[in-house]
């Protein structure tokens, strides 16, 4: 079995096949964690996991939205929600779209909300930063929560200090020929990797559609830089993902 921790499934871009794939990502043993942003991406998530087996949500905000309306909305839906999701997220910070310093300061305020609540929901967070990767790791060390890092793109050294602390760090399928990704894979730990397709994004080739069905080539790059089974990527890695969102089965 293999967990794909962060996905869109959501997104118009699988509004023709979104059930062929879910059904063959079942048959193919994937479990699939949508990651529903914003009220209404948050209203799809629910419908979705509703609607299918093999299915489970974290629920989120774009870091790019300053909209103090949609931020309390979708605060409000997660706590209604909260028993029936696995984490928060994504939240987090994009200092690749927001460059003024104003901006990128109420950026980390409205991320500080969503790291208060989920300390007070008492669940795990998934994270995005973008370009903000130093900022990310500096504010979940400051406030004591570990954190899945969603696409992490920041150097080897920082990704170990995150795991140092109990951080997770999700590769995505683009590791396929991201020269980057693949380097980062070689310096960290099986032990603190899960994987990602962030469908329909980072796509094994490039520019197109991304489907969660991909992760196993993902693992397959995994196996392949690390010198080790495929089996033992797979193993290790839906393990690290079970006991980060506290999975039972
Ligand atoms: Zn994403």
């Amino acid at each position: 079995m293999l967990i794909d921790v962060h996905t869109h499934l959501d997104f118009p871009q699988f509004d023709s096949d979104r059930k062929e794939i879910v059904g063959k990502a079942s048959e193919d043993g994937i479990l699939i964690i949508n990651s529903g942003i914003g009220p209404e991406g948050i209203e799809k998530t629910i419908n979705l996991i509703e609607k299918h087996e093999g299915i489970l949500a974290t629920l989120g905000l774009s870091p790019q939205e300053f909209d103090s309306g949609v931020i309390d909305e979708t605060i409000r839906l997660i706590r209604k929600y909260k028993n029936r999701i696995v984490g928060i997220g994504e939240v987090g910070l994009d200092y690749y779209w927001i460059k003024e310093p104003e901006k990128r300061g109420r950026g980390m305020d409205n991320f500080r909300r969503f790291i208060s609540l989920a300390k007070e929901l008492s669940l795990p967070l998934v994270v995005h930063s973008r370009d903000a990767e130093n900022e990310m790791v500096e504010e979940l060390t400051a406030q004591g929560i570990k954190a899945l890092l969603h696409c992490f793109g920041g150097s080897a050294e920082l990704g170990k200090k995150a795991i140092s602390f109990g951080c997770l760090v999700s590769i995505p399928t683009s590791v396929a020929y991201s020269k980057r990704k693949q380097e980062l894979v070689g310096e960290i730990p099986l032990e603190a990797m899960v994987l990602e397709s962030d469908a329909p994004y980072l796509a094994p080739t490039p520019r197109e559609r991304n489907t969660p069905l991909n992760i196993r080539i993902a693992a397959k790059k995994i196996a392949e830089i690390k010198g080790i089974e495929y089996d033992k990527v797979a193993e290790i890695t839906t393990r690290n993902a079970r006991e980060f969102f506290n999975l039972r089965f």
